[in-house]
């Protein structure tokens, strides 16, 4: 049993994908082939934006946007103490402040009520500019855009939408990638659309911001790469990655169902046993991860009942960001954000990918089902 099994998505595919890789090879077009603006064109189209910017990965894609949004040392950036690190590492890397907001315990995603009071507080307590809230579509359910987009219009704050986890949700008839002014992504390889490497995506409506990040990418360029108009980075993304993206994102509409279904069919076999993940009513989640919710205290016990068992399973994210050592400087401490911190302590990540059948999943619910059984005996 795989966590995330690529290798039965290969399988599936294998054909399609290695002849786009031979055509790359073929072709020998290794930095910014065509293959890169063909995706770009069906990246843009799928999430229903006018551009999508390829860039090297996730992390980039963040970095590029707050660059390109010019925020830097006296700004203040507001983001979710529960996500991946680089959602706020990038904040400090480009010498902003990041102010942590706690999250929604139902959904694990930045709570905007809370969001609206960390904003009045930082600008009376602070002399920090309110410059942008990075919200993240944790575990691939897309934030609460509706209520975020009212809280950061009413403070003056840019929405930077991290979809590195979220590609393929939805609200209603939006998808993931189009909330904010600028979304990222990210093409990791166990992302809900991955590739064979590191890559990333942007995506805006706004052709100004688009231009922008197109020379941002490449070292600052103007209309000749090399006429260098602006500091940028070396972030392209790869010819070959875009090409097996391509192929990835043909198979991906129908990935994208069948996550739904192993979703439900875990909803199923464990409603009654675990707290399963909550969907609010016109969201889509792209199931990046299914993230159970286990009794305080017993998911040790849970996580070595289910490896007995041949189970896999992973904890995102065991520690909230304001508790990271590299954060320390901000003055935070257990107490801070209680949410964050609950959901550190009781989240469990149960394997996640399309390729789950309902064997799989009955089996992966008996396994945790009777871990739970035998750590209730045990205590
Ligand atoms: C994976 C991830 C990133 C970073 O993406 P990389 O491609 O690994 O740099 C950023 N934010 C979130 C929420 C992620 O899950």
């Amino acid at each position: 049993m795989q966590f995330i099994d690529l290798a039965a998505q290969y399988a599936a595919h294998k054909p399609a994908i290695d002849a786009r890789i031979q055509a790359v090879l073929d072709e020998g077009q290794y930095i910014m082939g065509p293959q890169v603006g063909e995706l770009e064109e069906e990246l843009a189209s799928y999430v229903g934006v006018r551009h999508a910017i390829g860039c090297a990965n996730g992390t980039d894609a963040l970095h590029l946007a707050l660059m390109a949004l010019s925020v830097g040392p006296g700004d203040a950036v507001f983001t979710t103490p529960f996500t991946f690190f680089a959602t706020a590492e990038v904040i400090s890397l480009v010498g902003a402040t990041p102010v942590f907001v706690d999250i929604e315990p139902e959904t694990y995603n930045i709570d905007a009520a809370a969001l609206d009071e960390a904003a009045s507080r930082t600008s009376r307590r602070t002399g920090l500019r309110l410059k942008a809230v990075i919200p993240v579509d944790i575990f691939g359910l897309p934030a609460n855009y509706e209520a975020l987009e009212q809280v950061a219009g009413s403070h003056g704050l840019v929405i930077i939408e991290d979809a590195a986890q979220g590609f393929g949700g939805k609200i209603g008839d939006r998808r993931a990638g189009s909330f904010g002014q600028v979304a990222t992504t990210s093409f990791f390889p166990a992302k809900p659309l991955g590739c064979y490497g590191d890559g990333g995506a942007l995506f805006t409506n706004d052709d100004g911001l688009a231009a922008l990040l197109r020379s941002l990418r490449i070292h600052g360029k103007g209309l000749d790469k090399y006429d260098n108009i602006r500091i940028g980075l070396n972030s392209r993304l790869d010819t070959l990655q875009a090409a097996i993206l391509l192929e990835k994102l043909k198979a991906f509409p129908r990935e994208l169902e069948q996550r739904q279904r192993v979703a439900e069919r875990y909803a199923l076999r464990l409603a009654d046993a675990v707290t399963i993940p909550r969907t609010p009513t016109g969201y889509l989640s792209s199931w990046a991860q299914y993230t159970i919710g286990v009794p305080l205290g017993r998911r040790d016990s849970l996580v070595r009942g289910l490896e007995r068992q041949g189970i896999p399973s992973a904890i995102y994210y065991a520690t909230p960001l304001h508790l990271q050592t590299a954060f320390k400087n901000l003055g935070h401490q257990r107490g801070s954000f209680p949410n964050a911190e609950a959901a550190a302590d009781s989240v469990l990540s149960l394997p996640m990918h399309p390729y789950l059948n309902c064997a799989d999943i009955d089996s992966i619910a008996g396994a945790l089902r009777k871990a739970i059984k035998e750590t209730s005996c045990a205590s």
